[in-house]
């Protein structure tokens, strides 16, 4: 809980107190990888860690950023709103453009940012920033904007203003989702509904694997990923992998390694899918399996995998977890893991000592609690 933090920073940076505190969390991928861009399902709940924002509005028409956590405050005119521009405020003043260019007013303001979102480790941190300022930007200036629209501005802000071409999950799970629940999302039409994902209720955690292993390629290994499936897309004549209705049919269309990439996202929407039934009628023994396969497919079919996340699912699975997997873009980041809450100590014992012994480093753990989406805190 930052609120103290930002609302102190905020006083010593203005003189006076901020008009509100907004939060928005970091988000982690249950299951349903790879599939966003596909036009499939995800299936992401919020975490517990999240961005604050202390702000009030200014007279001048100006903004002044400050990230605690950076110790670096950045001030803009209207003039300097301009995408493109490097640096971690592109990602607030970002979402001040995106509002305006969709005809919204907005004023002046002061803004003091801290987050607990561990920045670069696959847990959207820059969602949580974006979307707990655009929560603020919308109370401050009476924006009546909807959820899913926020979402979709917050995205405009990072695709178009800070030049990262990401989709909407993660603006969208920091947006919509609500403690003890997933947020089934199509990716297609933007349709999304919440799924009870009440962990702890049934004795259950969700152990979330650090692995703080990061790999440089991983860029050109998603474009690449992504120019297979467009081109198995155009073989097989759909709109997108989502529209594969007879998998086998497809396969005998495809060379073999286009063909295991179709196979990982067909094989992963239908997982979601089932993972949303699972959960619908609280079977998590089922849910786990779901889970363990969703690994496997995506070591074997689409070989986004590699050594230290591998480890920490197998080791996982050893000692006793009813499933895990690796989440997010692949090449390394976080492992998510089911466990049962008496077994979460010996768990995570189990991969941080597999871990050092294959010399990788200490992993961190946490646990990966389903949280509440962006909301005004005072
Ligand atoms: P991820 O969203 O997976 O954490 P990104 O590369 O998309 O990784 O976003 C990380 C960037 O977001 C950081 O490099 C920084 O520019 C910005 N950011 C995130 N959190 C903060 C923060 N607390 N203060 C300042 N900038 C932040
Ligand atoms: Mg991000």
């Amino acid at each position: 809980m930052l609120t103290p933090k930002v609302i102190a920073a905020f006083s010593a940076l203005t003189g006076h107190d901020p008009a509100g505190v907004w939060a928005a969390p970091g988000r982690i991928n249950l299951i349903g990888e790879h599939t966003d861009y596909n036009d499939g399902f995800v299936l992401p709940f919020a975490l517990p860690q999240a961005a604050y924002v202390a702000a009030a509005p200014r007279t001048d028409g100006r903004w002044r950023f400050r990230s605690v956590d950076l110790d670096e405050t950045v001030e803009l005119g209207q003039d300097e709103l301009v995408p493109g521009s490097p640096g971690w405020h592109s990602y607030l003043a970002g979402v001040v453009w995106a509002l305006r260019q969709a005809g919204h007013t907005v004023a002046g303001a002061d803004v003091v940012l801290a987050s607990d979102v561990p920045l670069g480790a696959g847990l959207s941190s820059s969602a949580a920033i974006e979307c707990a300022v655009l929560a603020a930007f919308a109370d401050l200036n009476g924006l009546g904007i909807e959820p899913l629209d926020r979402a979709k501005l917050a995205r405009t802000a990072e695709n178009a203003y800070v030049g990262a071409p990401t989709g909407l999950l993660d603006q969208a799970a920091s947006t919509l989702c609500i403690a003890d629940h997933a947020l089934f999302l199509d990716c297609r039409d933007f349709a999304s509904r919440q799924v009870p994902l009440a962990v702890t209720g049934a004795g259950l955690e969700i152990l979330v694997v650090d692995t703080r292993t990061r790999h440089s390629h991983v860029d050109g290994e998603y474009a690449a990923r992504r120019a297979s499936c467009e081109e198995a897309s155009r073989i097989l004549g759909v709109p997108a992998l989502r529209d594969v209705t007879d998998l086998d049919a497809a396969l005998a269309h495809l060379p073999e390694l286009i063909g295991r990439r179709v196979r990982h996202v067909v094989t992963e929407n239908a997982r979601v899918l089932e993972s949303v039934a699972a959960l619908d009628a609280g079977d998590y023994a089922r849910l786990g399996e779901l889970m363990t396969a969703s690994h496997a497919s995506m070591r074997d079919d689409y070989e986004i995998t590699e050594t230290s996340v591998d480890l920490a699912v197998a080791t996982a699975c050893d000692a006793g977890a009813l499933g895990a997997r690796m989440t997010g873009g692949g090449f390394g980041g976080c492992v998510l893991a089911l466990v049962r809450a008496e077994q979460v100590d010996a768990v995570a014992a189990s991969v941080t000592a597999a871990f050092a012994e294959a010399s990788l480093g200490v992993p961190v753990t946490f646990l990966g609690r389903p949280s509440a989406g962006a909301r005004r805190l005072s």
